[in-house]
């Protein structure tokens, strides 16, 4: 008899190969933030991995790579500058993000986004921060 999988089954959708639960400090030794990743069976070779949401084992998003991760932080600080400055509430800005993309609110999640998306993302955030006098720098 098969039995179900307890965890999703991830692949890297940069080289196919199948991600693998991971703690942390596989990647970022001592740095570690987060206590689990999905890394690349490929890693490091292959340098592509996704955080999980805290205290479960549930991917943020989609594997990405450095170029990918860096965008996405990018966009998240911008995104979060219309919230944080109060421009929109938190509940709000998701919404916008949500109506700007036609995205469900399961899509509405930059961890998912791809470097496409996460351009579009932050041209629109820049308008918006420039519309409401806030500079911020990225
Ligand atoms: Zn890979």
């Amino acid at each position: 008899m098969k039995q179900k999988p307890k965890q999703p089954r991830i692949r890297c959708p940069y080289c196919g190969r199948e991600a693998v639960l991971r703690r942390a400090s596989y990647v970022h030794k001592e740095k570690a933030l987060e206590e689990y990743l999905y890394v690349c069976s490929g890693y490091p070779q292959c340098d592509s991995y996704v955080g999980v949401h805290t205290g479960t084992k549930t991917p943020r998003g989609s594997l990405a790579d450095r170029n990918l991760r860096r965008k996405r932080t990018q966009a998240h600080r911008l995104f979060d500058a219309i919230w944080k400055n109060g421009i929109l509430s938190r509940k709000d800005a998701y919404r916008w993000m949500q109506d700007t993309f036609c995205l469900s609110s399961e899509q509405a999640h930059i961890g998912q986004f791809s470097d496409y998306r996460c351009d579009c993302l932050m041209t629109e955030c820049r308008k918006v921060l420039k519309n409401n006098h806030i500079k911020i720098a990225c």
